[in-house]
């Protein structure tokens, strides 16, 4: 028999991501609508092992669909990594009576969550929150949208004095083994060439193409570069390699970093949070346990975390495709 559900946690764990607080709203909002008891835990899996908790309802949420980062903060816990700190988490959640809970973060949160589940058999239920969008299951990720719209703004703005001075930019974006947000917000910012772990260009084929924007007449040039990129060079050695094989450029390089995790939440990531937020809530009542819940051709649709943390999730080549066409 399923065991009823009087109260569910919720926490952020991880790396934060816009459209954070919109989900952590939509599930406490949730609770309240079906009369379950909500609670939220601070500092992800860390303030669950030090009782790091606090009671939630609907008017404890309010203000911050529009906000950026985490009101629960998040963290990474060595501690939850072991059998005893996962006891202790444990011990925690009997003594508040949390019967669930709705786990916000990327794939190694849901790995924490399904080993948590696997050893104690409280349900859980994940909701992928992480601006690289590199999560099995789910077209978009909490932040995605966002990030990309703060991506192409910045790239707006560099384009601006690229082209008062002729110079190349290199502009790097988050995306260690993803190039969703360079491939993405490259194409939206008009890129001339863009950089993904997942394709290796190649350094000839990438002077060759900044050689032909030159001959066609372009007054300013952007590369969108994903961190995780194959190309085998940093983006500053990369900056030195173009100036010494192509002298017509002025290069220029602009590290992104973290100013793509921040900011308010654009309106898609706050619908898609709230929806995320309602069906994670709806599915642990059902007595759902172990799965993502994520968005497919527009639908929110649950996946096994299981595959979701072992599954890829592939870029586009469409988009490359797009890409490379643009950049005539
Ligand atoms: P991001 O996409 O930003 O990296 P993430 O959720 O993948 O987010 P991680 O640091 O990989 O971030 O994982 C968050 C936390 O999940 C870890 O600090 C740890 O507490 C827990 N966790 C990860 N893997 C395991 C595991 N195998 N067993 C128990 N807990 C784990």
């Amino acid at each position: 028999m399923i065991k009823t559900i009087k109260k569910i946690g919720v926490l952020t764990s991880g790396g934060d991501s816009p459209g954070m607080n919109a989900a952590i709203r939509s599930v406490v909002r949730t609770c309240a609508y079906y009369k379950v008891e909500c609670m939220g835990i601070y500092r992800g899996y860390q303030g669950m092992i030090e009782g790091d908790f606090k009671d939630m309802g609907p008017r404890s949420v309010h203000n911050i669909v529009n906000k950026g980062g985490t009101i629960l903060k998040s963290a990474r816990s060595k501690d939850f990594m072991t059998p005893e700190g996962r006891k202790q988490a444990y011990e925690n959640l009997v003594k508040e009576n949390i019967d669930a809970l709705v786990i916000i973060g990327g794939d190694g949160s849901f790995t924490g969550a399904l080993v948590f589940n696997k050893e104690f058999g409280i349900p859980v239920m994940g909701i992928p929150g992480t601006i690289d969008n590199d999560i099995f299951g789910t077209s978009h990720t909490l932040g995605f949208d966002t990030a990309l719209n703060t991506v192409v703004d910045v790239i707006d703005k560099i384009r601006d004095t690229a082209s008062s001075h002729n110079r190349l930019f290199l502009v790097e974006v988050m995306g260690r083994d993803a190039g969703h947000i360079a491939l993405n917000a490259g194409i939206g910012a008009g890129a001339e060439e863009i950089l993904i772990p997942e394709e290796n260009m190649g350094l000839e084929r990438l002077l060759e193409s900044l050689r032909r924007s030159k001959l066609s007449g372009k007054s300013s040039s952007i590369v969108v570069i994903a961190e995780g990129d194959k190309i085998g060079k940093s983006v500053f050695e990369l900056k030195d390699y173009i100036d010494q094989n192509l002298p017509e450029y002025e290069v220029r390089v602009s590290v992104l970093g973290h100013m793509q995790r921040g900011g308010s939440p654009s309106c898609f990531d706050r619908v898609l949070a709230s929806r995320l937020g309602v069906k994670s809530v709806e599915s642990l009542l059902e007595g759902k346990s172990g799965y993502m819940v994520g968005l497919n051709n527009d639908k929110v649709e649950l996946t096994p975390l299981e595959q979701a943390i072992k599954g890829h999730s592939e870029i586009d080549r469409e988009l490359l495709k797009v890409s490379d066409i643009m950049s005539i």
